[in-house]
């Protein structure tokens, strides 16, 4: 599986990098099959720097907040207006109300919604779903809205990404002994953070420690936040291989 850093930056996008969004790729009968996992503010058009969005098979969306989701609008236009020909829908798994809100979102020139392009499919908690040669089960966590940490398989690596989240047992549950722990740190611990939000690069840190990951990758980081503290927060509970990710960034596994 190749994960690919397509943007980083927590709950807006910053200067260096779009809101969340992750290209996964997976050989699959003879070709790669393409996953977009979550597709915040201003991930189309860094995607566009690692695959012609024609080749993306599916997207998977952790929770709508538009700095997951919000760019699947500009997709959306993409694939119905191509000068090459409208594109075939693709699988688009997300939440219970997606195919609302994304209508709702791009507004009335959606016409009947975004369903000619994408077939929208709510994710079940804990029922995985096979996309090619992915398996991604969603774990529900704690955030505002309905959000689901992802676990993502292929072959024999796995990679589990938290999406948004306070702290929660469901994501030390579902990260144990992963390859990879994509996880998000939006706080820092010199601050007084709201509960039932998000993590700090401390508590990020401490569930890739306890989970027995073999790298933690940090993400999520808003662009009004000290990436220096974050890290010296993981620091503080993991000695383990970690990175603070950064848009562009590839990675094996
Ligand atoms: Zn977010
Ligand atoms: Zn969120």
């Amino acid at each position: 599986m190749r994960l690919t850093i397509v943007g980083c930056a927590g709950s807006y996008a910053g200067p260096d990098s779009p809101a969340s969004s992750y290209l996964l790729e997976a050989e699959h009968e003879g070709g790669t099959y393409r996953i977009v996992m979550d597709m915040g503010s201003g991930a189309l058009g860094a995607l566009q720097r690692h695959v012609d969005p024609r080749e993306v098979d599916a997207v998977v969306l952790s929770h709508l907040h538009p700095d997951h989701c919000i760019d699947l609008c500009g997709f959306f236009v993409f694939s119905k207006y191509h000068p090459g020909g409208a594109l075939d829908p693709i699988p688009v798994w997300g939440p219970d109300d997606t195919a609302d809100y994304m209508a709702r979102a791009h507004g009335p020139d959606a016409g009947s919604g975004m369903g000619d392009q994408f077939d929208f499919r709510p994710w079940r908690a804990d029922e995985p779903v096979v996309l090619g040669p992915f398996t991604v089960t969603p774990v529900l966590v704690d955030h505002p809205v309905q959000a689901y940490a992802l676990k993502v398989q292929a072959g024999d690596a796995t990679l589990v990404y938290s999406g948004d989240t306070g702290p929660t047992e469901a994501l030390a549950a579902t990260a144990q002994g992963a390859d990879v722990l994509l996880c998000e740190a939006s706080f820092v611990e010199s601050q007084e953070n709201p509960p039932n939000l998000h993590l700090t690069g401390a508590e990020a840190g401490e569930y890739a420690r306890r989970c027995g990951v073999g790298r933690l990758l940090v993400t999520h980081v808003p662009a009004w936040t000290d990436r220096d503290e974050v890290g010296r927060d993981v620091a503080t509970t993991f000695d383990g291989a970690w990175t603070l990710v950064e848009a562009g960034q590839v990675y094996e596994l």
